[in-house]
């Protein structure tokens, strides 16, 4: 089921696909450099603040391109250094963008580490038990332009923060993770189209070594992305080290269970000659046991991968509970004793529903609950 917006997004074009329509339409073809130079390192936000270009062009590009198919609704800021910025897509859907601040000594909070946090479906198939975002299954894939547009939106928020990237043109943040809501592996074409736009030298220039793809385990996926040229990382969703433990809370497994999934990331990881890293959510009485954290370093080891724990965040309606300190201590103490590196992620902005899919969540009930008794 694809929207189709009334407008394409001028952020899902590249110079082949914007210069074929040029043409078409009677304006020259070298228009094109000067056109991407206004919508990456200028972030120009509609077609009229394009100076440079004749007026029959600029009404051309206002009347077929859509230059904010994601809208920002407003940040919501948690104590600590997250921020969730809610946007809304043409069809009235709501996804999450985040972004997470990394302070560094000595310097400004402006000038911390920027890692960006995007999404690549409304809702999600995958129905893992823990999530909010499967809670209410699939709704849509996100187009490429609606993918590349969160960036370009949290770029034009923070360029008033960050004057200096502004004016070099470069992308107002550090890192990006495809771990928002979705399953950005089956949203593959899109997803990749998107990040190849935000990695070329006429788009954001931003290296694929610096963006992070998560996934729940979509093994012939894992398989294709091994083969592409550009290096992204790779983050997988673990959350059990045995096909018993990932059965009960992730329904991916079954298709996909552990005998195919470890070698597939082996594949990968050979095939890029870098580090993967595995994700695990403590849940309390599901996963944290010490058996559970053996045989997750068995896994580690096995693929030389960095292990990211994740204590499980609450999500309204789900029996699920994050264990305690100690128990998450003890957790992370075995896999380091067992020579694995793990951190352990002090879930950031937790104070703000954090966990992927949450806000939208409660946002969606808030506007519900408005029009019912709005009726
Ligand atoms: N679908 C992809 C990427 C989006 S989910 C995936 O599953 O990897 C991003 C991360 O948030 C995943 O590791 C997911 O398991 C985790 N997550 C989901 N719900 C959570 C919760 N309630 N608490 C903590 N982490 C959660
Ligand atoms: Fe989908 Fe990832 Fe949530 Fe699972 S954890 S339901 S794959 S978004």
């Amino acid at each position: 089921m694809a929207f189709k917006p009334e407008k394409p997004s001028i952020h899902g074009e590249t110079p082949d696909t914007l210069g074929e329509r040029l043409v078409s339409a009677g304006h020259p073809r070298y228009r094109v450099g000067q056109i991407f130079e206004w919508i990456y390192p200028r972030r120009a936000e509609s077609a009229e603040a394009m100076t440079n270009l004749p007026a029959s062009l600029r009404t051309w590009l206002s009347d077929n391109y859509d230059f904010s198919a994601t809208d920002p609704m407003g940040k919501k800021t948690a104590s600590d250094i997250t921020q969730k910025l809610l946007q809304k897509l043409r069809d009235g859907s709501l996804i999450e963008t985040v972004i997470i601040r990394a302070p560094m000594e000595g310097v400004g909070q402006d000038k911390s580490r920027r890692t960006i946090c995007i999404s690549t479906q409304v809702g999600c198939a995958y129905g893992c038990k823990f999530c909010a975002s499967g809670l209410e299954g699939w709704k849509r894939d996100l187009s490429t332009g609606e993918i590349v547009s969160q960036l370009v939106q949290v770029c034009r928020i923070e360029d008033q923060a960050d004057p200096t990237r502004a004016a070099q043109g470069l992308a107002s943040f550090d890192n990006i993770v495809v771990m928002g809501m979705g399953e950005p592996l089956a949203n593959y074409d899109n997803l990749l189209a998107a990040l190849r736009i935000v990695n070329a030298p006429w788009g954001f220039g931003f290296g694929a070594r610096r963006i992070t793809i998560s996934t729940s385990g979509v093994v012939p996926k894992i398989l294709k992305l091994a083969e592409e040229p550009l290096g992204f990382r790779l983050a997988i969703s673990l959350h059990g080290a045995t096909n018993e433990v990932r059965n009960q809370i992730m329904p991916v497994n079954r298709k996909y269970p552990l005998e195919e999934l470890i070698p597939a990331a082996k594949v990968f990881a050979r095939q890029h000659g870098r580090m993967l890293t595995l994700e695990f959510i403590l849940i309390q009485d599901i996963n944290d046991s010490l058996e559970q954290a053996n045989k997750l370093a068995t896994i580690a080891r096995e693929l030389h991968a960095h292990v990211n724990l994740i204590p499980y965040n609450k999500v309204e309606g789900l029996p699920w509970v994050r264990p305690s300190l100690t128990r998450q201590d003890r957790f992370v103490k075995t896999l380091r004793a067992l020579g694995v590196t793990a951190t352990l992620r002090r879930e950031k902005g937790h104070d703000i529903d954090a966990a992927c899919g949450q806000l939208r969540l409660q946002k969606q009930k808030e506007l519900s609950q408005e029009a019912e008794s709005g009726s």
